[in-house]
């Protein structure tokens, strides 16, 4: 198993050359936002976020919204220490907690929101590969951070 230290090190150590990466393609759009994906996905997405850990301690006040995710999975489930269902859960988690913090703005607000104007702006075709390459992104790490439990990294 490897220690909160070992994940921040190598998080930090290839978030530039997925950054690199993500360039090829997109240019610096893709070079910011892979590369920032990559350091949120290790960072405060991580699959440990199932425990007290260093990610957990990173919400700060608002970690105890996590406390559910964690009384619900244990430490290394299936469903948090696994490739895609691992990012999908906490995304999931994270977008139904934030739904239900944000509902009683939205009560109040909804009356002001002309619908069809919010239909005109739809996202841009040309941001969606962003969008997917943040996806890639937090799933790279969660990747990185499966590989190195598993001790295929070796020591540190
Ligand atoms: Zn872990």
């Amino acid at each position: 198993m490897s220690s909160g230290s070992s994940h921040d090190k190598w998080n930090y150590l290839l978030s530039f050359p997925f950054a690199l990466l993500c360039s090829i393609d997109m240019g610096w759009s893709g070079f910011l936002v892979g590369g920032a994906s990559f350091l949120i996905g290790g960072f405060w997405f991580s699959p440990d976020l199932d425990i007290d850990s260093r990610p957990t301690r990173r919400w700060g006040p608002l970690k105890k919204f996590w406390m559910p995710y964690r009384q619900c999975l244990g430490h290394r489930s299936i469903i948090s220490h696994s490739i895609l269902l691992g990012t999908i859960s906490r995304l999931t988690y994270g977008m139904i907690v934030l739904i239900i913090l944000a509902s009683p703005l939205c009560l109040i607000s909804v009356q002001t929101i002309d619908i069809n104007l919010l239909l005109q702006h739809e996202l841009p075709k040309t941001r969606i590969h962003l969008v997917l390459c943040a996806l890639v992104g937090l799933e790279t790490s969660t990747w990185l951070h499966i590989i190195q439990d598993c001790n295929i990294f070796s020591k540190n």
